[in-house]
């Protein structure tokens, strides 16, 4: 007997008869002697609906006071999920119950819209499988020492699981999704895209952290840091697929770095089309002069991802940064009234229509020319700086030089 934490996305739990679908699946395992911790998201399209809602009612939603009023309701799409999907469990025999974050408690931060989890206590948890019940948590959400409802960010359902998988040690936490597994890189990009059976925790961070969203980059640092068992796989198998094969399926992720070492150098390939690009162009170029810019931005809450600061010209240079695109207005704006008086610099620019390509695999670390192997294959497409529309372009002439669509030797 094992203890076992599943995860079902918002697409595996998108309709009553999806729903139907997970309670049997969930039965099945049940039924085979585990003991089932089960986290669903929101019914998909609930969490964008909801805060649609509020945007109706204030567009501007960045103050603390608010974002705890979104917590508040983004937070009722995972509690309406767990109620269904224990009467569902119910409807199949089983007994379960469902809990909220706060009823458990997952204790996290008190960073409303991406909280962090701090502590989780499973005692309730336990007892109740102890009785032989199917234990249901919402993700994404938690209670901070005020109590006041937290979440996690979006797609934080997968840093639930983990967490809760890491909390109670479990034997495996399976991440059931509307895709079978981890593949090189998007295969409705890429029709020969390939499944990876196994990933490194390292190249899964990478990959999640530009731009695959396949998981929830914190799940994955979650997972590193616990060394939480886990598997990306399907919840589109019919529900009564044997156990042993499902418990194959999908991709693992690993932990020693050594299974790959004799692997494909590049194993993915991973993009991002959330980001902006902001330049500060002609700045006086002087020690100090990325905090000077980067400081209030960094105040201001916004992660930075890429930075560039070109080559100075007479003393001047131009520096470039991309943001999240939902960050480019209040990044503008924040440039123009702090930085530009207080640095001198001559003007800003932006670009939101921009994308990031990334290629992934820790084979590169002893591996020269895989940089040059990178440019050549876009330069022979006439692909310069990628702009939006040559992404897909990109991608597909990357995915072939580096030869991923043929399985590794
Ligand atoms: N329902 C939340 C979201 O849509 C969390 C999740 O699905 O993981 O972001
Ligand atoms: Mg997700």
């Amino acid at each position: 007997m094992a203890l076992i934490v599943h995860k079902y996305g918002g697409t595996s739990m998108g309709s009553t008869e999806r729903i139907r679908n997970v309670a049997k699946r969930v039965a099945k395992w049940a039924r085979a002697g585990h003991q089932m911790v089960v986290v669903p998201s929101a019914m998909s399209g609930e969490t964008n609906r909801l805060l649609g809602l509020a945007k109706e009612l204030s567009p501007d939603l960045t103050t603390p006071e608010l974002q705890r009023e979104l917590d508040m309701i983004a937070s009722t799409g995972e509690q309406v999920s767990v109620g269904l999907l224990a009467i569902a469990l119910q409807a199949e025999g089983m007994r379960s119950v469902s809990y909220t974050g706060w009823q458990v408690p997952i204790e996290t931060d008190s960073s409303f819209t991406k909280a962090r989890i701090q502590r989780i206590d499973d005692q309730r948890v336990r007892a109740d499988l102890a009785e032989g019940k199917v234990v249901i948590i919402t993700g994404f959400q938690g209670i901070d020492p005020d109590g006041h409802i937290t979440t996690l960010g979006r797609g934080g359902s997968d840093t639930s699981a983990v967490a809760v998988a890491a909390a109670m040690k479990a034997d495996e936490c399976l991440i059931f999704t509307d895709v079978d597994g981890v593949y090189t890189t998007d295969p409705r990009i890429v029709a020969e895209a390939r499944r990876l059976h196994t990933i490194s925790f390292e190249e899964m961070l990478e990959m999640a952290s530009l731009g695959s969203k396949v998981l929830q980059i914190r799940s994955v640092e979650f997972a590193g840091k616990y060394r939480v068992p886990m598997r990306v796989l399907s919840s589109f198998t019919p529900w009564d697929i044997a156990i042993d094969e499902e418990a194959k399926s999908g991709t693992l992720i690993t932990y020693e770095e050594d299974e790959k070492m004799e692997q494909a150098v590049v194993s993915g390939i991973a993009f991002n089309r959330d980001e902006a690009k902001v330049s500060v162009l002609g700045v006086p170029d002087k020690p100090g002069i990325a905090y000077q810019i980067l400081g209030p931005v960094a105040e201001a809450n916004i992660d930075v991802d890429v930075i560039i600061q070109n080559v100075s010209h007479e003393g001047k240079t131009d520096f470039s940064f991309t943001v999240h695109r939902n960050d480019y207005a209040r990044t503008m704006e924040l440039l123009k009234s702090t930085v530009i008086p207080k640095t001198g610099a001559a003007a800003l620019s932006g670009d939101t229509k921009i994308c990031k390509v990334s290629i992934v695999g820790i084979g590169m670390r002893s591996h020269v020319g895989v940089a040059s192997k990178m440019f050549a294959a876009l330069s022979e497409e006439g692909i310069n700086v990628i702009d939006e529309k040559y992404m897909e372009l990109a991608v597909r002439a990357l995915h072939k030089a580096f030869e991923m669509d043929l399985p590794p030797a």
